[in-house]
């Protein structure tokens, strides 16, 4: 029972431990399913049936043993602002036959072993309260991190805590300041290489994401550790890996190396450079660039005043990171950069 992708690990792993008809139940209709599309992919690939629309109403048991579940069917009905409400369709119930189920619904914290008087403070959540750069709970002494800190999460992001509530026990330790954190390592360099050389590669490309080559189900099903996705092959790879839009790799304008020929603005294939006179409002601006620029969420970077009173406006928002303006820039006003940025972490303060 659920749809997210924890669901989708239970689901395929019950496959592998011998689960013949595995079987999916979601409330949500299926493109709302939390998890990734391709987990979705897989799982139907090794035969397992997603029932999407179905609320479970109760466990169904015969002479003390569970039989099934029961479910609602309900379809999903959209306001005007997007907000989902799952509605009864009136069909019958639907019985499910079971042997075992498992729930896949979401996770919380359990702290039922800390005490409450040691100074830590917990929310209406029952989480501790816990500082988000330091990682320090309330009790000076006692650092959080991982899906302990602020709930389920990640990996990655348990590892990334680990590190930083590292950095804050050592800067405790020493007593010194626990904001005052040691800065990340960054640098900015040119890719120039040559008059028509860069260091990196980044065409604009069409390309739909490639399949990755999974091993055959014969195989996989029958063993739980036997890895799915076999990778791709070199030149399939090499061309995803040519699709990298390079967002380390930054576009750097120089006023004073521009000569104001516009080149750049009719090369870029997004538009998104526009020459033109100022205004006072931002609002204003955006909207007379060559495409209005609607998404505020996303910066615009408007240069100096040019020689001609003009100014140059790039709405960052829909750069593909081409280098196409670099490149047919006549006096390397526009550069790619690249922007190296390095965490601190726990080892090497
Ligand atoms: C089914 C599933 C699939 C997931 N898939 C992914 C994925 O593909 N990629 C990804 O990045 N993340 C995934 N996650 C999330 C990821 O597993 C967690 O975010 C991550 O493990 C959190 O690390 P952590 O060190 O904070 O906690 P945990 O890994 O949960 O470690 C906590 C440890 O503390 C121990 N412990 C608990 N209470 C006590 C106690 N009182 N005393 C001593 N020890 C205790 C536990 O036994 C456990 O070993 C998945 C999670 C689940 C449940
Ligand atoms: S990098 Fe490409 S998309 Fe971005 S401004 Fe330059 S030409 Fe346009
Ligand atoms: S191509 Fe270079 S010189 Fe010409 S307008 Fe663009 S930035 Fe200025």
């Amino acid at each position: 029972m659920g749809g997210g992708n924890t669901a989708m690990d239970c689901c395929r792993t019950s496959r592998r431990m011998g689960g013949e008809s595995v079987k999916v139940v979601v409330r949500s209709p299926f493109k709302d399913m939390k998890a990734s599309p391709w987990e979705k992919e897989d799982a139907q690939h090794e035969d397992i049936d997603i029932f999407d629309n179905h609320v479970p109403l109760s466990f169904e048991v015969e002479n003390g043993k569970l039989i099934g579940m029961k479910f609602q069917k309900v379809e999903a009905v959209y306001d005007d602002n997007g907000k989902r409400k799952l509605i009864p369709t009136g069909e019958p119930d639907v019985f499910i036959e079971a042997d075992e189920v498992l729930i896949a619904i979401g996770q919380e914290n359990s702290f039922p072993w800390i005490e409450r008087d040691i100074g830590l403070e917990f929310n209406e959540w029952e989480m501790p309260t816990v500082d988000k750069v330091t990682f320090q709970s309330t009790n000076p002494k006692v650092f959080f991190g991982g899906d302990a800190a602020f709930g389920p999460e990640n990996v990655i992001t348990a590892v990334a805590h680990g590190h930083q509530a590292a950095v804050s026990m050592h800067l405790f330790c020493e007593e010194k300041d626990l904001k005052q954190r040691p800065a990340p390592f960054t640098k900015l360099f040119s890719t120039k290489m040559g008059i028509h050389e860069w260091s990196y590669d980044s065409p604009v490309t069409i390309d739909q994401r490639f399949l990755v080559p999974q091993a055959e189900k014969s195989l996989t099903l029958v063993d739980r550790k036997k890895e799915v996705e076999l990778g791709f092959n070199l030149p399939t790879g090499f061309k995803e890996a040519q699709r990298c839009l390079n967002c380390d790799v930054q576009t750097e304008f120089s006023t004073d190396l521009c000569i104001e020929c516009d080149a750049c603005m009719d090369v870029c294939p997004t538009s998104c450079i526009t020459f033109t006179g100022n205004e006072p409002e931002e609002d204003q601006l955006r909207q007379k660039l060559l495409v209005p620029a609607t998404n505020k969420s996303q910066d615009i970077l408007v240069s100096d005043t040019l020689k001609t009173g003009r100014v140059m406006v790039k709405d960052e928002d829909v750069c593909l990171h081409c280098g196409l303006c670099a490149e047919r820039c006549p006096t390397s006003a526009w550069d790619m950069q690249q922007y190296f940025y390095s965490v601190t972490k726990a080892g090497s303060i």
